[in-house]
């Protein structure tokens, strides 16, 4: 099939008619006959004929653009050749004196009109000339007109080439075209080719290189409709010119054959046309379905999405129910405008320039908006924005895809609401423990003072009862300082240094270090699997594994000596430590409150303690951003997890 790479075949049509009507020149310079008339006796091209070959060419190649130069150019070459044209074609008939024939150069080879181009070469170049004035005009009627005026020339060069090849001779070819040479009708249709390419939709140009399944047959059976009677007349006229045939027994083999060749070569094209017809039917059946699902994906998308369109300046084309149920607004109040009208001024100028940067640039944008209804309640849209793009890439509409999360986002609202409450509560509560805990030290430091003067002075100089009340007292007061301090370091958690890279296993060495005279005792084995480094609070984290490890050591059994296991494993978003122990285990029902402050599970008597270790270890998880909890059965063991963001 004929490419319609406009520019470039214009180029290689107008370039061989450049050259081949130069060497036809220089053959005129040389005089070089059989360059000039190609088949012998036949016509020569004449010398102006050439010359207006190379103006034309130029002026085929030349695509006036916006500069004045190009015009002015394209302007001179049509002059030059309507002038020449002009007047060969005027002197045939009016016997004008312009005697411009050998102007340039004498004709000694013609011995009718030497020098003078046919009458049909004029008209082809006056024709020529309009159209390459015309075949850039504005006007699309004169362009069309144009695309007529190239197929006369056209028709006018192939009449001519036909009565060449059937060797008709030059005087029964009529005036109009007996003198024009069979390469000059040649580049005539190289020319009008080039030229009609230039208005490729139009006219008889659109007919013969058009994507349609009408130019096809036409490009498929133009060259055989012109090519087969030619060459079987041809062969006709050689056979009855050699006496191998008699003429009209040749005539009737001539349409015998003709007839036969058609009725195949038309068979093989219509079979073809079949098989595309075929093809464009499934395609068109595969279409209708792609259709079908789309029109179903639209009415899916339609129904469960609130939806609006808008052209590329983000005026309201298109809404659906929904978005009109929710905005609250008519059809009619929404399309029109922009969607300025839901704006509920919640959100920056930036926030709105930085959604048009994203969607101008045809890419999708994706957020969460706060929009105004028309009864001034608020709602939030998950909102998609999606840039339709035409074949250049140009952005022509924008489709809105939303859902309603207004629900969520109330929620959230409310939550980081109370969260804010709630850490308020929290700081006044340590604030408070804080300020009670360090004030009734004070108090208490005198009672414990005065207690342990009263025993020093009275000790065994009052009745039994009151030793023991004594006693009680300074038990009592002892502890109640324990547990005062307890709750001030609680309250004091995190609040004293900042976060550090903190190396597990050197902390546990150091702990263990600590500890090294009651895991002796106890004949404690504690075993380290592989620790990570972490980033945390040096002095919490060491409270930490040291109130794990000394729990596991004091909840021991009897008689069993304590084996604990330290160990640590990563998951993508934390690190998950264990410390397990072989002690006497918590009951399931326990194993929340025991982190509680000052929740225990046993007496004094059996296990020495206030109830605070876990909590402290509570807060020091919390404070890096971890939960801890604890796996246990009773009699066999417990193991206190906990997990440290990464
Ligand atoms: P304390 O150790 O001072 O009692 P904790 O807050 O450290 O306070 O522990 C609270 C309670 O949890 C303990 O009284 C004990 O009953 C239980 N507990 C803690 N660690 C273990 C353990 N490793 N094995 C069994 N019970 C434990």
């Amino acid at each position: 099939m004929f490419s319609i790479n406009k520019s470039r075949n214009i180029t290689i049509l107008a370039s061989i008619a450049l050259s081949v009507s130069a060497i036809v020149l220089m053959a005129w310079f040389f005089q070089i006959k059989d360059i000039l008339s190609i088949i012998p006796g036949s016509a020569t091209m004449k010398f102006n004929t050439a010359l207006l070959f190379q103006l034309a060419s130029i002026g085929v190649i030349l695509y006036p653009n916006n500069h004045r130069s190009t015009h002015i150019l394209n302007t001179c070459l049509v002059f030059g050749i309507l002038l020449i044209g002009g007047f060969s074609f005027a002197t045939y008939f009016f016997s004008l004196g312009f005697n411009i024939d050998n102007l340039f150069i004498s004709d000694i080879y013609s011995t009718e009109y030497p020098g003078r181009m046919s009458p049909a070469t004029a008209i082809c170049f006056i024709l020529l000339g309009i159209s390459l004035w015309g075949v850039h005009a504005s006007s699309l009627t004169v362009r069309l007109a144009i695309q007529y005026f190239l197929l006369v020339i056209m028709l006018v060069s192939l009449v001519s080439i036909v009565a060449y090849a059937l060797q008709i001779p030059g005087e029964s070819r009529g005036f109009f075209i007996h003198s024009m040479a069979i390469h000059t009708s040649v580049l005539f249709i190289l020319l009008t080719l080039a030229l009609a390419l230039r208005n490729p939709t139009l006219g008889f140009a659109n007919l013969l290189f058009g994507k349609n399944a009408g130019s096809e047959l036409m490009r498929s059976l133009l060259p055989f409709l012109i090519g087969l009677p030619l060459l079987l007349s041809y062969i006709l006229l050689r056979a009855s010119t050699n006496n191998i045939l008699d003429f009209e027994f040749g005539l009737s083999l001539h349409t015998v054959t003709f007839i036969l060749i058609s009725i195949v070569y038309i068979s093989i094209i219509a079979s073809k046309l079949n098989k595309d017809d075929i093809n464009r039917s499934a395609l068109e059946d595969s279409l209708r379905i792609s259709n079908q699902e789309l029109t179903f994906f639209k009415e899916a998308l339609d129904k469960s999405s609130i939806l609006a369109t808008t052209d590329r300046k983000g005026v309201i084309t298109s809404v659906n129910d929904k978005f009109c149920e929710i905005s609250k607004y008519s059809r009619e109040e929404l399309i029109g405008k922009t969607h300025s009208i839901i704006n509920s001024g919640f959100h920056s100028k930036e926030f709105f320039l930085s959604l048009w940067r994203t969607i101008s640039k045809g890419n999708i944008w994706e957020g969460e908006v706060k929009n105004r209804a028309k009864d001034g309640s608020y709602y939030w849209m998950l909102t998609s924005i999606i840039p339709f793009k035409d074949d250049k890439g140009r952005i022509y509409k924008y489709l809105s895809i939303r859902h309603d999360i207004t629900d969520r986002k109330n929620g959230e609202e409310r939550l980081a609401k109370q969260y804010e409450e709630l850490k308020t509560k929290n700081v006044e509560i340590e604030q408070f423990a804080y300020i009670a805990s360090h004030d009734l030290q004070e108090p208490l430091r005198t009672v414990i003072n005065y207690t342990e003067a009263l025993t020093e002075e009275y000790e065994g100089k009052l009745d039994s009862s009151a030793d023991r009340y004594l006693s009680f007292i300074q038990d009592a007061s002892t502890r109640m300082s324990e547990l005062i301090k307890g709750l001030l370091d609680y309250s004091r958690l995190g609040k004293l240094t900042g976060k550090t890279k903190v190396n597990c296993s050197t902390l546990i060495e150091e702990i263990k270090a600590d500890l090294e005279a009651t895991i002796n005792e106890t004949n404690t084995t504690i075993t380290l699997g592989d620790l990570p480094t972490i980033n945390g609070f040096e002095i919490e984290l060491r409270l930490l594994f040291q109130n794990l490890i000394t729990n596991a050591i004091k909840f021991k059994r009897q008689d069993i000596n304590p084996e604990i296991t330290i160990s640590a494993k990563k998951n993508d978003l934390f690190w998950e430590f264990s410390v397990k122990d072989n002690g006497i285990g918590i009951e399931e029902k326990h194993q929340q409150k025991i982190f509680i402050i000052f929740q225990r599970l046993h007496s004094r008597k059996d296990f020495a303690g206030t109830g605070i270790g876990l909590s402290h270890c509570q807060k020091i998880v919390n404070l890096h951003g971890g939960t801890i909890w604890v796996d246990s059965e009773i009699n066999k063991g417990s193991t206190f997890n906990f997990t440290i963001p990464i």
